[in-house]
């Protein structure tokens, strides 16, 4: 199982002033955080959250423990800077990773930012949100449709960066080919509902980048009122070639074969010239010695010459 197409876009929508939601699209990982906080603090939270995963050595860890240990390194990093900047103090952000391992996709998953799974024309959502609405409508308190419009609708229940511990959700998806992976801010399924996000999906099915840019078009359609991120990727078919440790990802094969042709065209001129220089010195010296040899022959013959005389 190898990554086929993969985009992102963010917006920060038609009523917010700044975009506190941040990405990461390094195949093959990918994530959606969205901040949250004071001023500029939402913008911060996010981005560290972010940041923790590009650049956390998970070590030999995979599966869920890989995923969950980036969680936890990068909740430790927003909730530090949170407890030590007072400019920053109480921030905190959801994040919602996939990340494809084999023939598996790892969710990783904490607040109300969502993963879904396109799979044929079937469309569902694999994270539970942790949010007051969903957990009232999980006890009957709420219907979906109260919860669409319920004043408290964007609390959430649990975040990264609030507490020194955090409870992730974690857990494997065997992965289809042809299936496609979303995952999106709350600014997208609070403007625009599952149908609408599937019809899209669907029509622009083969023009991933398309398809995204759509979803954030219908958002702002709708009202745009919160920032808008959408990440998406889908499973390719074909596995990657064997002896390409790079293979999983859409990049590498052309990059391989880049080199491949550098290395197939650059050494015979090399050997040429390395022949031309181990050739050229004793024929010089050859010629050399014999120009000695005439001028010596020549010599000699003046001088028998001028004793004969
Ligand atoms: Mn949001």
């Amino acid at each position: 199982m190898s990554i086929g197409a993969f985009t992102a876009a963010t917006d920060t929508g038609r009523k917010r002033r700044r975009n506190e939601d941040a990405y990461v699209v390094e195949p093959p990982l990918f994530a959606v955080a969205d901040g949250m906080g004071g001023a500029q603090a939402g913008e911060v939270a996010s981005k560290l959250a972010a940041a923790a995963l590009s650049d956390t050595d998970a070590g030999s860890l995979s599966g869920t423990e890989r995923v969950t240990s980036l969680f936890q390194e990068a909740n430790r990093r927003v909730y530090e800077r949170s407890a030590t900047d007072p400019s920053v103090s109480g921030m905190g952000t959801t994040m919602t990773v996939a990340l494809v391992e084999g023939a598996e996709v790892v969710i990783g998953h904490v607040g109300d930012s969502r993963a879904y799974l396109l799979r044929g024309g079937s469309f569902a959502q694999l994270t539970d949100d942790h949010s007051l609405v969903a957990e009232l409508m999980k006890s009957g308190k709420l219907s979906p449709e109260e919860a669409e419009t319920h004043p408290q609708r964007a609390v959430i229940t649990r975040a990264l960066g609030t507490d020194p511990d955090v409870d992730v959700d974690a857990f494997a998806v065997r992965a289809e080919p042809g299936d496609v992976f979303l995952i999106c801010s709350d600014g997208l399924t609070t403007m625009v509902d599952d149908d609408e996000i599937l019809g899209l999906l669907e029509r622009h099915r083969e023009d991933l980048p398309r398809a995204v840019k759509a979803l954030v078009a219908a958002a702002n359609r709708h009202g745009g009122e919160d920032n808008i991120t959408v990440v998406a990727f889908e499973v390719a078919a074909d596995d990657p070639p064997p002896d390409d440790p790079g293979g999983d990802t859409v990049a590498m094969p052309a990059l391989g074969s880049d080199l491949e042709d550098t290395i197939v065209e650059a050494p015979p001129p090399a050997v040429d010239a390395a022949d031309a220089k181990l050739a050229d010195p004793p024929t010089a010296r050859l010629r050399l010695a014999l120009t000695m040899i005439g001028l010596l022959a020549l010599a000699a013959l003046l001088l028998l010459w001028g004793l004969l005389r």
